[in-house]
């Protein structure tokens, strides 16, 4: 089950010398238990854009997402991951042992790296059918499915592979893909959970001007 559930934004401020975390500014100080005046604030609250989107909603773009569950509610940074590839109506084209599937719903939480530069209409318009023609190859029939080496993200990074030809780029090995359009995302979400989670937990998250780390309460 992947239920579309609204995934709140953050806000941090600063009060007591401290960063704090919460969805919204509280009317006092949780440290000190002033209350919060825009006056007192030192800086204007800044806003914490979530790192997740609708994936139905993002065109030509690679999607990211837990194989079971959703980031916010299971990811723990270890857990598998889920790639797919959108064409121009949000329809998520994803390789699995059964083939390549085409998803109408169940991407509605996910990170999502856009695959065309701005301006590429060319490229744009043909999309639709590169990604159904490419998906129709017998590479991608399902008993070639082998989970570790030809998989959900062999399917996407070949892909990604021709729209790099077709744009006269280099192409990607696992490693650079890796790096390049997995680790960066998955970082961050693993950040923005944590902060997530903390502040539903306890209402808010502080960490120390002087240092990044957690600061105990
Ligand atoms: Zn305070």
């Amino acid at each position: 089950m992947h239920s579309a559930e609204a995934v709140k934004s953050l806000i941090k401020f600063n009060h007591c010398k401290r960063s704090i975390y919460s969805f919204e500014v509280p009317r006092r100080c949780p440290l000190c238990q002033e209350a919060l005046g825009s006056a007192e604030l030192a800086d204007a609250p800044v806003s914490i854009s979530s790192p997740f989107s609708n994936g139905h909603q993002e065109k030509c773009s690679f999607l990211l997402r837990p194989t079971q569950g959703t980031f916010l509610r299971e990811y723990d940074g270890r857990s598998d991951l889920h790639v797919g590839i959108t064409n121009t109506n949000g329809v998520v084209y994803n390789y699995d042992r059964s083939g390549v599937q085409r998803d109408r719903t169940g991407w509605e939480q996910s990170l999502a790296v856009p695959l065309l530069q701005p301006g590429m209409l060319g490229l744009q318009h043909q999309w639709d059918r590169y990604l159904e023609d490419f998906s129709a190859h017998g590479a991608w029939l399902p008993h070639r499915y082998k989970e570790d080496h030809h998989n959900c993200y062999s399917y996407s990074l070949a892909f990604i592979n021709c729209i790099l030809a077709t744009e006269g780029k280099k192409q990607l090995d696992k490693t650079e893909f890796t790096e390049e359009y997995v680790v960066p995302r998955t970082r961050l979400a693993s950040k923005y959970i944590m902060l997530y989670r903390a502040i539903e937990e306890h209402g808010f998250y502080m960490t120390d001007h002087a240092s990044p780390e957690a600061h105990p309460p």
